[in-house]
């Protein structure tokens, strides 16, 4: 385990201030990601160094297709999240504990150079919350000449945001749904709350942005379109990439309509110039 970033001990409990979830913890007990525990009233990052995948994809896997296109990249994630979508893609590592093994982050960026690399991705899992080992990695990556990708859900404070996007060089943000209420229902807050996330980053690195068309949850068109206006709003150049949802762990509505993807596209396309529709088989 290691000592944790971004946390304060006060009336006997400690105030996690990594995401906007605010835990306050108690001793032995862990926050709402279940991978931060406070042990003798320090608050510890429990997947640390705990690799549970490691991959060589290429860029466009994660979704990137308007930064270092062609490329591949090492990407790396470990286990827990703090969301809990129940049509969650990964959710054997986000949501369960998989095998993990040990990798320093020197490990990590050797690697990524003996296969002759130029980047590495924090991914798979949500990487907000195993920051420690990311921003450890991705400095020492830096001093490298290696490049950094954060895919995420943009569920982070600003702070900790603004520290780490000094190393990071491109991210894909997915943006879940345009309706508070329904974020709230998935673990989260507000939708500008990830809005926001995506203006700051956007102002420093390369951002493209992933939507999951997920009935009941991001498959209103009206509002969909409204979410396009405010992104255009942040930055007129995003590349989109809009995917198909297929019923996977506890959300078992059948796979998105074709009809609405296509719809929902050609509303995207009113905005953005490059408009990716994905998994669509
Ligand atoms: S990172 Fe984990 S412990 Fe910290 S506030 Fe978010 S959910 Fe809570």
């Amino acid at each position: 385990m290691k000592e944790a970033l971004y946390y304060e001990y006060t009336e006997g409990r400690v105030h996690c201030h990594l995401c906007p979830h605010h835990c306050k913890i108690k001793e032995g007990q862990v926050g709402r990601c279940q991978v931060r525990k406070v042990v003798d009233n320090k608050l510890y990052s429990i997947n640390y160094r705990k690799i549970s995948a490691i991959h060589v994809d290429p860029i466009e896997k994660k979704p990137i297709i308007g930064w270092k296109p062609g490329s591949k990249i090492l990407s790396i994630g470990s286990f827990g999240c703090n969301l809990y979508c129940p049509f969650c893609q990964n959710y054997h590592i986000s949501m369960e504990k998989p095998f993990t093994y040990q990798m320093t982050s020197d490990e990590i960026v050797y690697k990524t150079l003996d296969l002759g690399l130029p980047s590495i991705a924090y991914t798979y899992n949500e990487p907000t919350i195993f920051y420690e080992m990311m921003i450890e990695t991705a400095k020492l990556a830096n001093e490298k000449g290696i490049k950094n990708v954060m895919v995420t859900n943009g569920f982070i404070e600003e702070e900790p945001l603004l520290n780490l996007l000094n190393y990071l060089d491109a991210l894909n943000i997915d943006l879940k749904t345009y309706s508070d209420d329904i974020y709230k229902r998935l673990g989260g807050t507000t939708v500008n709350q990830i809005l926001r996330t995506i203006q700051i980053a956007s102002t420093k690195c390369h951002v493209e942005i992933s939507l999951l068309i997920v009935p009941g949850v991001s498959d209103d068109v009206v509002e969909m379109e409204k979410l396009f206006e405010k992104l255009y709003k942040i930055n007129k150049n995003f590349i989109l990439h809009i995917s198909r949802y297929y019923p996977m762990y506890k959300y078992h509505e059948r796979p998105t309509d074709l009809e609405i993807m296509r719809a929902i596209q050609k509303k995207a396309l009113k905005y953005f110039e490059k408009v990716n529709l994905g998994n669509v088989r």
